[in-house]
């Protein structure tokens, strides 16, 4: 085999592909598409059966069918404006029927009488005449497969523009050229061990089965595949963090850390002392730390982090700070400012839209140790920001913060010391697994004195009642978040829909009440000042989108609504949740939402019965369908292509165990047998540089 070609599918632009050209090459870029493996990568998110064709007399009307039939005849008929109809007299074994396509006069020019066509669509017996409403057709009498009906057919993630015939056209030519020179990359002893259907008739059989089963076997092995390479990479960085040795050295001296447990107003919880022991176990250790600090929402992580952070300024070194929004950077600016400037140690936050010369100006105070401990979002890894000597970052809330990211942190400096926080509960099942290469601490108690919150569901009907209790709390003194959903697709009008509500509430419920509005769209500055204004307690009401979502501390709010409550997930409902209620006293949060889906309901049920994190973790991946993406997403998993963490739980552990017995047997996967493998590796985290990173 040519070794040099072998790598071509991954290089060659979907561009070159025959029908794609540089237009449908943008689409597919929307979908992250961009060369001919992207494209093969891109499986099918289900099928239809459409390989029964049927006659169509004598079935049920509304029936789904596949049916054969000649072209006798076509014409076009305008009945309105907006509105084509193109209708096709079709000959089958016991007669005539229609095929119908609406507004698609481009089918028009294939419909010459003689032409053999599959048509799949809705049966029609309205008016006498059998009638099929055509969802997608074939023509029977070229050479070649069968794509669109009569058959097994895939249907994929789309875009605007990109209709489900050219994605299976693009995929089947990419196919015909290139499955045959797929070389297999995992080594042969895994995929006799597992057996899994070798690369190229995979490809294929994910795409255009032949049987339902085919597919199946074919998603086994791409699953596998998936799970495989991730535990293959968590393992590797691992192997490589241990065996690095730091070059920072920590005082032995912790002056600074009990100057500031006397200054709190509370003691720490048995927790969060363990977990301080553990992490500074880690710090003295000769390699890097690379821990995940798991703590349900309010456990108290940020306390955590400063003790770590003030063992590196303690030793004259620096420390990071990254959280995942600019919200949330400037809040733990504004709490680490305060606790830490009296101790005489330098805070700074590196804002994203800082003007240029005070951006230098900071990046300059950075890189010369003036700066003890830097907050802000993943800014801070940009090129031009260098530390003089970074001994410890810290991650806040960022479960996806991915290996990619830790990687580049480590290739920053002099291997820092890295502590991923997230209030995500990862059921015990999987954390393991998926967070293969971290060690974890875990805060299992909250701080004394804390009730649950008391969660309540109402029917939007009910919202007037709601505000007015939000007005008799705020009248106590209190505050409250009023949340309306951000949906990824509009943020535009989900924008519009927040201030829609925002000027109903100043208008009318809350019109005694001081109201601001938050939202994603805001430049930083605007958005510090609103929550700064509403931290002070100058505003008793904030209506916000989900940006308010991770972190937030705002101990005096103890009122929380959310309207379309069924429009979130259920990690992210214990998240928003997890915002009142930190100063202790009563909160509530109010759930209000129309239950459209059976999901929906279990959801708020599941709220209305627990506020544990854990708890709700597992109520989450029971709730979810299989393969509800969307779910994973929420529930703050990592994303994968076409695995499932739920389903394919088992897959994961056997994928993990032979991760590990390969590393173990082949550290640096230097054997003949392993050497493709290594070659993939090594293309995927090239390509991972230059589409992510860069
Ligand atoms: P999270 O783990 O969600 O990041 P925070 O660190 O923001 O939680 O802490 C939540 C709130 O609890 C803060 O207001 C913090 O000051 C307070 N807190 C932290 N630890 C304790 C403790 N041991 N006793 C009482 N309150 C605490
Ligand atoms: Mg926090």
């Amino acid at each position: 085999m040519d070794a040099g070609k072998s790598g071509d599918q991954f290089e060659t632009p979907v561009k070159y592909l025959k029908m794609v050209g540089p237009r449908r090459a943008e689409q597919l870029a929307r979908l992250k598409i961009f060369n001919v493996h992207d494209l093969l990568y891109h499986f099918p998110r289900e099928y239809l059966d459409r390989s029964r064709t049927v006659s169509p007399f004598g079935q049920e009307n509304g029936a789904n069918v596949t049916v054969r039939g000649t072209v006798i005849s076509a014409q076009e008929t305008k009945p309105r404006r907006n509105l084509t109809i193109t209708r096709a007299a079709l000959d089958s074994e016991r007669g005539v029927f229609y095929g119908v396509w609406f507004n698609q006069s481009h089918v028009k020019k294939v419909l010459r009488p003689g032409t053999e066509l599959l048509v799949s669509g809705k049966l029609d017996l309205g008016f006498g005449a059998v009638q099929v409403q055509v969802h997608d057709f074939e023509v029977l009498n070229q050479n070649g497969d069968l794509l669109h009906a009569g058959r097994m057919v895939p249907v994929y993630h789309a875009t605007t523009g990109l209709s489900q015939r050219m994605m299976r056209s693009f995929t089947y030519a990419a196919l015909e050229q290139w499955e045959k020179n797929y070389t297999e990359f995992l080594p042969r002893w895994l995929m006799e061990r597992e057996n899994l259907v070798p690369i190229s008739v995979a490809l294929r059989q994910i795409h255009f089965p032949d049987h339902r089963e085919n597919a199946m076997e074919a998603r086994r092995r791409f699953v596998f595949e998936e799970f495989f390479i991730i535990q293959l990479q968590l393992l590797k960085l691992r192997q490589n963090l241990t065996r690095v040795q730091k070059t920072h050295i920590y005082a032995k001296d912790n002056g600074l850390q009990q100057a500031y447990i006397s200054g709190l107003k509370f003691e720490l919880t048995e927790a969060q002392q363990r977990v301080t022991g553990e992490i500074m176990a880690d710090l003295d250790k000769p390699y890097p730390m690379n821990r995940l600090l798991q703590g349900d929402v309010g456990s108290g992580k940020t306390v955590v982090a400063i003790l770590a952070l003030l063992r590196a300024v303690e030793g004259g070194m620096q420390g990071a700070f990254m959280a995942p929004t600019e919200v949330l950077a400037e809040q733990h600016f504004l709490s680490l400012t305060a606790s830490l400037e009296p101790l005489g140690v330098n805070v700074a936050l590196l804002r994203g839209g800082m003007p240029a010369k005070e951006r230098r100006a900071l990046i300059e105070r950075i890189a010369i140790g003036d700066i003890a401990v830097i907050v802000g979002t993943q800014a801070l890894l940009q090129y031009d920001v260098s530390f003089k000597n970074l001994a410890l970052a810290v991650i806040d809330e960022q479960h996806r913060f991915g290996v990619r990211q830790r990687a580049i942190l480590q290739e920053k400096s002099v291997q820092p010391d890295v502590l991923i926080m997230t209030a995500t509960p990862i059921p015990r099942t999987l954390s393991m697994t998926v967070y293969g290469d971290l060690d974890m601490s875990v805060i299992d108690t909250m701080p004394p004195g804390r009730q649950p919150v008391r969660t309540y569901y109402v029917s939007p009907g009910e919202l007037p009642r709601v505000f007015q209790f939000v007005d008799e709390q705020v009248k106590t003194g209190r505050q409250a978040f009023v949340i309306c959903p951000l949906v990824e697709e509009s943020e535009k009008m989900d924008l519009q829909a927040a201030e829609e509500l925002y000027t109903q509430l100043i208008e009318n419920e809350l019109r005694l009440c001081r109201v601001d509005l938050l939202h994603g769209r805001m430049p930083g500055n605007e958005k510090e000042a609103v929550m700064h204004k509403f931290r002070a307690g100058e505003t008793q009401v904030l209506v916000s989108t989900t940006v308010i979502e991770v972190g937030v501390d705002v101990p005096n709010a103890n009122v929380m609504v959310i309207i379309d409550a069924d429009r979130f997930g259920l990690a992210q409902l214990h998240q928003l949740r997890g915002r009142v209620g930190r100063g202790g006293g009563e909160a509530h949060c109010i759930l209000a939402a129309r239950l459209r889906t059976k999901e929906a309901a279990e959801r708020i049920r599941a709220m209305k019965a627990s506020n544990d994190g854990f708890y709700l973790a597992e109520k989450d991946l029971q709730i979810r369908g299989p393969g509800d993406v969307t779910g994973v997403r929420q529930s703050g998993l990592p994303e994968f292509k076409i695995a499932d963490l739920v389903r394919d739980q088992d897959l994961l552990q056997v994928a993990r165990r032979r991760a590990e017995e390969l590393l173990r047997s082949d550290p640096n996967l230097e054997s003949e047998e392993n050497r493709s493998l290594k070659e993939h590796l090594h293309r995927l985290r090239q390509r991972e540089n230059f589409y992510h990173i860069s």
